[in-house]
């Protein structure tokens, strides 16, 4: 089944969201297959966000990723990408709808609190990168309570 890489980033460790974020992906039906938290390299912050390399804001991008632990995620489910990527709401909080991730808990585009992969192939490459080890091998019994 498709997978995202879901990362909560160190304004969002700080400021106690990981448990709401986390029990958004759960209720929504999602299944969490991977899981740690984890301090993050410099080198390994621009290899993340390498794509975003010549932007002008990527200094600055770099030193937020860095600035505190991030919980880095892998979750499961029927088009997981798109509907995360729904969740999570806008890049910018000033345009995410109310109801969304950074709808609800930020304001400013640079303290947007949450990752999401924006596409299979960038969430293939991203859970490569952040969980080289693997991820968890489990089927939730709750299975055909969620899927028809
Ligand atoms: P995302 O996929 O919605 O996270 O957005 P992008 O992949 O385009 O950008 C990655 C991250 O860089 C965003 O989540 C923001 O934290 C940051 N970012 C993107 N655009 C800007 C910008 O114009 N200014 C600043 N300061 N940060 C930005
Ligand atoms: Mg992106």
């Amino acid at each position: 089944m498709e997978q995202t890489f879901i990362m909560i980033k160190p304004d969002g460790v700080q400021r106690g969201l990981v448990g709401e974020i986390i029990s958004r992906f759960e209720k929504k039906g999602f299944y969490l297959k991977g899981l740690k938290l984890m301090a993050v390299e410099r080198s390994f912050a621009e290899k993340h966000y390498a794509d975003l390399s010549s932007k002008p804001f990527f200094p600055g991008l770099v030193e937020y990723i860095i600035s505190g632990p991030v919980v880095a995620m892998v979750w499961e489910g029927k088009n997981v990408v798109v509907t995360g990527r729904k969740i999570i709401g806008a890049t910018n909080p000033a345009e995410s709808a109310p109801g969304t991730i950074r709808g609800d808990f930020a304001i400013e585009i640079g303290r947007n609190v949450i990752h999401g992969s924006d596409s299979i192939e960038s969430a293939r490459k991203e859970i490569a990168l952040w969980f080289p080890e693997g991820i968890a091998n489990w089927e939730s019994n709750l299975h055909p309570w969620i899927y028809e």
